[in-house]
Parts: C-alpha cells; structure tokens; sequence
C-alpha cells in the first residue's frame, strides 16, 4: 500500500525538520576561535598563515592565499589574470551567480555554454565554437565537486593563449587523472562558506602555481597596497608603503582561519562520512526508474559535495515541497544563469540557447550530505523520496 504524503495531511517521515546543511564544528574549532580572541592578533596574521600553508600542502600547490568569500577570489584571479573592460570570459551557466557577478565587475562579458549530459560540467565541444579575439579566460566550475575536463580545457587554453580560472567551491577534495585541484591551471578558487566541505563560516583560498600571479593577487586582495614592491622599486625603507594597483579588501582574519585550521584537519573524516552516505544513497535509489543518479567517470575522485539527482518526469519544485511537508530539507543546485531576469535582459538569453542546462536546471535536485547527519537521517531521507516517488505511480 502506497502512504499517504504529508502534503496530503499523511504522517510525515520525521517530526524534526532536517535541514538540508549543517556545520560541523567541534571542541578544536571553539577552543582556537577563543585563542585566538584572548591573543593581541585577530586580523590576517600568524593563523591566516599557518592556514594558507596548510592549505597549500594539503592541496599540493605551491601557493595558497587565503580571501574572506570565494566571490572575492574569482575577482582577485580574473584581475591577475588580466580580464578587464571589452573581454569576455567563458562559462557554464550551471553556476552560482557570483561566477558570472564578477566577471561583469571586471568590466567583461560572461560568454556561457552549455553542459555535458553526465557531469552537468562545462563541455569542452561548445568552448571552442564560442571563442573569439575577445576571449581572454576560461572558467569552469567543478559541479557538484566532479572534475571538469581538465584536460580538454588545458589543452583549449593553450591553443588560444587563454588564462583558466578554476571555481573549485564544490572541489575542495578533488582530484583529476591522478592531480589534484588546485595544482592544474592558473588560479584556483576554493569556496568556505557555511555550506561547503570545509567551513570558515565565510571564508575561501586560491591556489596557483604562478610566483607572478600569486604576488598580485595578495596585492590586490589588500588595497593594491604594496611593501614588497616599495622595497624592490625604493631604497627608503619598509614603514613605507604604496598603492600599485586600485586593489580590494578582501582578506581572511584570524578568527576565521582559526575555525579552517581544525576543519582541514578533519577533512578527510569528514570526506569518509560524505562518501558512505553516497554510496548508501546511490543503492537505495539506483533502482527508481524516475531518478538519474549522479554520474562518475573514471579516473576521478569526485568532491562529493553535493548529491544531486535528476528527477526524469515528476515536478521537481512539487518534489521539494512534499519533501518539506516530510520533514527534508533540500535545494536546487542550480537554476541556470541563463533563466535569470538580469542575465536575461542584459544578453538577451532564450531558454532554448542552452538546451541541456536548461533540462538540468528544470530537473535537479540535491538532497542532504553533511557528516553531521545519522544513519537514521540518511534512512529519512530515503523513506521520503520513495515515498513520493511511489506516490505519483499510482
Ligand atoms: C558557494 C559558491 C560560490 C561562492 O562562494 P562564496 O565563498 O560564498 O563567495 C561560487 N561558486 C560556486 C559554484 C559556489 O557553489
């Protein structure tokens, strides 16, 4: 017999809502936090340090520079790199809209095209057919935390003399044919907003294997202010300092960076935790005819940050209320930039100009994973998908 749905005033899956994100913060991320508030220092200092080498050595790049969001890094890396008025970039609009904010705040144009069936990731194939004289950078985004096409997007790079700006948000744990991301391209921008992987409340980094870049990037995340400069170009002395570049203001405190210290500690642990709800979820519904399970090609390590699912034929948006009725949380990952109002008006955007992220965006939807959650939450979660999945059956 098919249960009645909360929505139609059934018994609901859980009385507790579970929300669709919760931090995980521990005893080691308090106990830093107050530290560092008893200590003389809470802005960028010792512990941003100490966490951006960490930071460096876990992903395996030379460089890392800790930023207050990842919004802010994607600006510092398409200054450094160069994008300014009359450029266009090119992007996936299966995105956070920051990717495509900050490409307009250089003064660019964001060029999108359209996804890969599996990964949902940028294709390579509609890349190269959008390239003109203008396009001065790409900017994939490792969706849902698979790898994008490395490889492919290298190698198109290079052919065209163009600067790759990874969004890494959903990539923290990453890893492409054997290299971790991070290492691979330009400049790289990891994400530690509440919901990500690794939390600093707000918080991200970039990486980058580039002396150069990685030099004007932290000049420019701090005014365009510049001691090393004044040093190499004067021979006044150090309490001196000059603005180079018109900069921004966007580095990471110690108070925060006091949280990342213990998150990335605790990563893989938290990794582990991710990839058993995963894996439990992708047997549990591997069977239902109605949902598209997450893809995976080989030669990977997916990020694993947000299990996101197709829905073939049932109204997603009714989905996630009966979810909601059940007492789930969940969340759409994402509505494709192109179906945005300003996008819209401003480049002129058809649904139809990006047939396959406009399927998608119609269609996902992603479930809870946090290591905070219970063997018992995670069978919540299963019990009500089923049960609304089977629903509409009958
Ligand atoms: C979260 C997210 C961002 C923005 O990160 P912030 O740290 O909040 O600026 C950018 N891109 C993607 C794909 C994201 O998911």
């Amino acid at each position: 017999m098919v249960k009645r749905l909360a929505l139609s005033r059934g018994r609901s899956v859980r009385k507790k809502f579970l929300p669709f994100c919760r931090p995980l913060i521990g005893q080691e991320e308090i106990d830093e936090v107050v530290d560092t508030l008893k200590g003389d220092w809470i802005t960028t200092g010792p512990k941003t340090k100490r966490f951006e080498k960490e930071f460096a050595g876990y992903i395996g790049s030379r460089f890392a520079l800790a930023v207050n969001s990842a919004t802010a890094g994607l600006t510092l890396g398409l200054a450094a790199c160069g994008v300014g008025s009359g450029d266009e970039v090119i992007t996936t609009p299966m995105t956070f809209a920051a990717c495509a904010n900050e490409i307009i705040h250089r003064g660019a144009r964001p060029v999108f095209v359209d996804i890969e069936g599996d990964t949902y990731n940028i294709d390579p194939v509609e890349i190269k057919k959008h390239i003109t004289p203008k396009t001065k950078a790409l900017l994939p985004v490792h969706f849902a935390g698979h790898p994008c096409d490395m490889d492919e997007i290298c190698a198109i790079a290079k052919e065209y003399n163009l600067k790759v700006i990874e969004d890494a948000a959903h990539a923290t744990e990453s890893v492409y044919h054997g290299q971790k991301i991070g290492t691979i391209s330009d400049v790289t921008v990891f994400s530690f907003y509440a919901t990500k992987n690794l939390t600093t409340g707000e918080g991200g980094m970039v990486t980058t294997n580039d002396p150069d870049l990685f030099e004007k990037m932290g000049i420019l995340s701090l005014h365009g202010m510049s001691n090393d400069a004044y040093k190499r170009y004067s021979e006044e002395g150090t309490a001196h300092y000059e603005v180079i570049y018109p900069g921004f203001k966007c580095n990471l405190n110690d108070i925060q960076s006091s949280i990342g210290l213990h998150q990335l500690q605790k990563i893989a642990q938290f990794y582990e935790r991710r990839e058993a709800i995963w894996k439990r979820y992708n047997q549990a519904f591997g069977q239902i005819e109605e949902i598209k399970l997450p893809t995976e090609r080989p030669n990977i390590v997916h990020g694993r940050h947000l299990y996101a699912i197709l829905l073939k034929s049932i109204d997603r948006d009714w989905v996630i209320e009966a979810l909601k009725a059940e007492g789930i949380g969940a969340s759409i990952h994402f509505i494709s930039l192109h179906l945005h109002p300003y996008y819209q008006k401003t480049f002129g955007f058809k649904k139809e100009d990006f047939k396959m992220a406009s399927y998608v965006s119609d269609r996902i939807l992603s479930l809870p994973l946090y290591p905070k959650m219970t063997d018992e939450d995670v069978e919540d979660v299963i019990r009500a998908v089923k049960k609304i999945v089977e629903s509409r059956k009958c």
